[in-house]
């Protein structure tokens, strides 16, 4: 099969990913067999190809976004008739068995397998994955505009959760990529007030196209306090401004994998009970929870495709803030 594989992490300028020829992979037990028909491209994959995150796997085949159709069961595997539309996430595998899988936390689970990282993913043109970790999915949007809510829509949606904010409150928005653009759909829904800050004047654009109340560039502050922010720009010097916007007792939900050192913080800022967490991938529940809402809503995407072989270029237009929603891997 093709595959787009990376050997070392190197900067994505340097167009580090390569198509190889790999053996179609086998599923073995409990797994299925799927051919890939879409894969979205997830800032953890630029933090995967540039090194941000050290490698587990090399060569390994990145995408944690995958949307294709089931093509063979593993033994013991009977979740999914062959043929059935699926996605595949980040969360690959957990124990089962350690305190956090047994208290419904496995998004923390200390044996955690990752797609993408740890095992190969979907930038190619097969991939196997336990069936138990495997979404199914309805009907309706295509493969393309599907892939993105697997990692960015999912993770966006437990940010939101983790937020705090309740229907009716306000919200900001720091970084407007694909996690924003999917979770402030969601927001809205529910009747939150979102402030969007991006340094780029296009996700500024879309933020206002998708309903923010306000938009502004890294040095602005929303017009009014918010009881919530999510930070999902890898920047650690956004941290003091999203606090300095929040009323007391509100929270700082940051979203990445990954981000650059936060800078010493004025303890004023975060007094009155104010609160920074991060978020760590995401429990099956999230996805399901997120998916049905979702379908509900109906959430749409906005995607820009590219061909497999192009995947060094999606994940530089990425780190350019070039991408209008979510970069998507047709393959
Ligand atoms: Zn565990
Ligand atoms: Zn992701």
């Amino acid at each position: 099969m093709k595959a787009c594989v990376l050997v070392s992490p190197a900067p994505v300028e340097s167009n580090p990913l390569r198509i190889v020829e790999l053996p179609k992979p086998k599923p073995a037990a409990g797994q299925v067999l799927v051919r890939v028909h879409a894969c979205g491209v997830c800032r953890t994959d630029l933090h995967v190809v540039e090194g941000e995150l050290p490698p587990r796997k090399s060569p390994i085949v990145p995408g944690h976004q995958v949307v294709g159709i089931v093509e063979e069961n593993g033994a013991h595997a009977s979740r999914f008739q062959p043929g059935a539309r699926v996605g595949i996430p980040w969360l690959h595998q957990t124990c089962g068995a350690c305190e956090y899988c047994r208290s419904a936390r496995e998004n923390l689970c200390e044996r955690a397998v990752f797609t993408g990282w740890m095992v190969d993913g979907g930038y190619a043109e097969y991939v196997v994955a336990p069936e138990d970790f495997v979404y199914a999915l309805p009907e309706g949007a295509s493969d393309l505009h599907v892939a993105p809510l697997l990692c960015a829509g999912i993770i966006g949606f437990r940010t939101l959760r983790l937020s705090g904010v309740r229907p009716g409150g306000r919200l900001a928005m720091y970084g407007f990529g694909a996690a924003a653009h999917v979770a402030i759909q969601v927001a809205r829904h529910w009747n939150i007030g979102v402030y969007a800050i991006s340094r780029d004047p296009r996700h500024q654009k879309l933020a206002l196209d998708l309903g923010a109340v306000w938009a502004g560039g890294s040095d602005d502050e929303p017009p009014q306090k918010v009881d919530a922010a999510m930070i999902f720009a890898p920047a650690g010097e956004l941290v003091a401004p999203a606090l300095r916007a929040l009323k007391r007792g509100g929270t700082v939900a940051i979203g990445g994998i990954h981000m650059s050192p936060i800078p010493p913080l004025d303890y004023s800022l975060l007094y009155h009970e104010r609160a920074i967490r991060s978020v760590a991938n995401n429990t099956r529940q999230d996805g399901e929870d997120f998916l049905r809402i979702a379908a509900e809503i109906p959430i749409h995407t906005e995607v820009r495709e590219f061909a497999l072989e192009q995947a060094n270029e999606a994940l530089n237009a990425l780190k350019n803030d070039a991408i209008r929603g979510a970069a998507v891997l047709r393959i």
